[in-house]
């Protein structure tokens, strides 16, 4: 029985996939309080871009925080700009965990000429003057790479800022600098 469950444990360590990292630590809608939905599939799959955003809003701390935030940008994205589902594939806060938006190969609301082919990636805060964490920095960027090493992104894909999408500031002064550092950002 020990022995058993020190193997449960090992296996759940490294996750469904017999993966670690941020890919198989997710926080599920399901955890945080989504709204059923049922947003379209996205038109190329695996997608061939990473989009970086910001909320430009709060940010949270504790699971209870991030929680109600991503619940509260749903309900802003949903009753006010009339979108299907929360408008980012994923999402991070200061808690260091990545959060389910509208997931893997759902197209997103989130920056119209890669809405069809991309994964949009949003950090809680605001980033014009300062950075999250390089903790949750360093998660995000093992999230790009886990989402490539899974298929769930080409490996050829292209990261970048939603402002070179749209005129926006998004994600941030300071934030834009730091993902031009990050791999295959043009
Ligand atoms: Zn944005």
């Amino acid at each position: 029985m020990k022995a058993f469950l020190a193997l449960l444990v090992a296996v759940l360590a490294i996750g469904v996939n017999g993966q670690t990292g941020p890919c198989a630590n997710i926080r599920t809608r399901g955890a945080w309080g989504s709204r059923s939905t049922n947003p379209a599939w996205l038109a190329t799959q695996p997608p061939n871009a990473f989009v970086v955003h910001h909320t430009d809003g709060a940010r949270c701390s504790t699971v209870a925080l991030c929680d109600q935030q991503m619940r509260n940008i749903q309900n802003f994205h949903m009753n006010t700009n009339g979108w299907a589902d929360i408008g980012y594939n994923f999402c991070i806060g200061d808690t260091n965990q990545v959060y389910e938006g509208r997931g893997w190969n759902r197209a997103g609301a989130h920056s119209p000429g890669f809405n069809s082919r991309s994964i949009g990636f949003c950090f809680m805060g605001a980033f014009h003057t300062v950075l999250p964490s390089q903790a949750v920095l360093n998660t995000a960027q093992a999230f790009v790479i886990c989402a490539r090493d899974w298929g769930r992104l080409t490996t050829t894909y292209r990261l970048l800022g939603h402002r070179q999408d749209v005129a926006t500031t998004c994600p941030g002064n300071a934030l834009f600098s730091n993902i031009q550092t990050w791999p295959r950002w043009s």
